[in-house]
């Protein structure tokens, strides 16, 4: 089912009872969400997330906008008759029931000619059980399941009812890293298997990028981009995408463009046409530098970080303006030789860097030769 937000807004009095004005945690939001698609929904803490979830599933109403499930307004439809399945991030399980009764729980209170009869619920828990692959675990109690199985009786739950949509508000967060690889794997199976429209809400943007199959970037309540996981990476439309996605971070860079040069402090590292003279932030990729003994960019070395494959070479430049202070660059580990100085000298791919606007830190497109 295609899911459409139209002009969607939702204001919350602040909690600090200080502050009169509103928050606004959801910004005019406009999205159409392509039926079968996972769909991730992705920013910084305290951005908006939970809410738009929340607005989608109808356990918040929206202070102005309007929600589509395919042709149907769902706007001011309850969320027990939307068809919504939900899953957070602290599996909410009922602790005294069986992990069976916790699947069969959404089907018990159904009415008139939906109600079930006890063996077609078993029969249903059974079949989401066997989906998750939590089948041989129906008998126990919630507290003899680890996290990852836990999550999963979650997931069963959700998708008893065969929803229309299914919403995850950070379904692995509370997972350890080698659970949360695992079951993010799972749940792209799981959503491709039974072609269900997912949105999948997550602070972390490799969890993201890695299972869905459109991201919607946001801040401060506010859709910043929308798009295929490696084309917003590729394509990063201001300063706040290119920054959240990607690990290592883009390594970012005070420069200027002055007669059709970009230049980092002194040095020109590339020719950049049919851009106007002014300062600007200079974004590289991590993967974007190359070691060449004339490159035209020098950095202070500070260490070398093997990881087999690839090495990362730690250096410094006084026009640097990352957080960390350093410049991440990764190299192919045959490079290694190159390095034997306290300066190393990079060239850049010209298709790894991205240049914004030093004030509205939008990006400025350039061509090259
Ligand atoms: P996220 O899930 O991205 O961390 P939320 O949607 O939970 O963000 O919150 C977005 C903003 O709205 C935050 O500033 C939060 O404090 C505020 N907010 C959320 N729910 C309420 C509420 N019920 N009352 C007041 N403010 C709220
Ligand atoms: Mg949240």
């Amino acid at each position: 089912m295609k899911v459409i937000l139209q002009n969607l807004t939702k204001k919350f009095p602040n909690r600090n009872k200080r502050i009169r004005e509103d928050v606004v945690a959801v910004n005019n939001f406009n999205l159409e969400i392509p039926d079968g698609k996972l769909i991730g929904l992705l920013g910084p803490s305290g951005c908006g997330k939970s809410t738009a979830l929340n607005l989608l599933c109808g356990l918040v109403k929206p202070t102005e906008g309007k929600i589509f499930f395919d042709d149907d307004d769902v706007t001011n439809l309850p969320a027990e008759n939307r068809g919504v399945g939900m899953v957070f991030q602290n599996y909410a399980l009922y602790p005294h029931l069986t992990v069976k009764q916790n699947i069969t729980f959404p089907l018990e209170n159904l009415k008139g000619k939906e109600k079930l009869s006890k063996e077609q619920m078993q029969q249903k828990a059974y079949e989401v059980a066997k989906l998750v692959q939590i089948d041989e675990l129906m008998e126990r109690k919630p507290s003899e399941l680890s996290g990852g199985q836990q999550q999963r009786v979650a997931i069963a739950r959700a998708l008893v009812k065969m929803p229309r949509i299914l919403l995850m508000d950070e379904p692995l967060s509370n997972l350890d890293a080698r659970l949360r690889l695992q079951t993010r794997e799972e749940i792209r199976r799981i959503q491709k298997e039974t072609g269900i429209t997912t949105v999948f809400v997550t602070h972390d943007q490799e969890e993201a990028m890695s299972i869905s199959d459109m991201i919607v970037v946001m801040k401060e309540g506010v859709i910043h981009q929308i798009g295929k996981p490696q084309e917003v990476y590729d394509n990063p439309i201001n300063l706040f995408v290119a920054k959240f996605l990607g690990t290592p971070p883009i390594n970012v860079f005070a420069g200027r463009v002055k007669e059709q040069r970009l230049y980092i402090g002194d040095e020109a590292i590339l020719t950049v046409k049919d851009v106007p003279d002014q300062e600007v932030y200079v974004g590289i990729r991590p993967e974007g530098f190359l070691l060449k003994k004339d490159g035209p960019l020098s950095c202070a070395l500070e260490e070398v970080e093997v990881m087999g494959r690839d090495i990362t070479v730690v250096s410094t430049h006084n026009a640097c303006h990352n957080e960390a202070h350093t410049i991440r660059s990764i190299i192919s580990a045959e490079n290694i030789k190159d390095i034997s100085s306290a300066t190393v000298q990079f060239a850049v791919k010209p298709g790894k860097i991205h240049i914004f606007n030093k004030e509205t830190e939008e990006r400025i497109y350039f061509t090259i030769d």
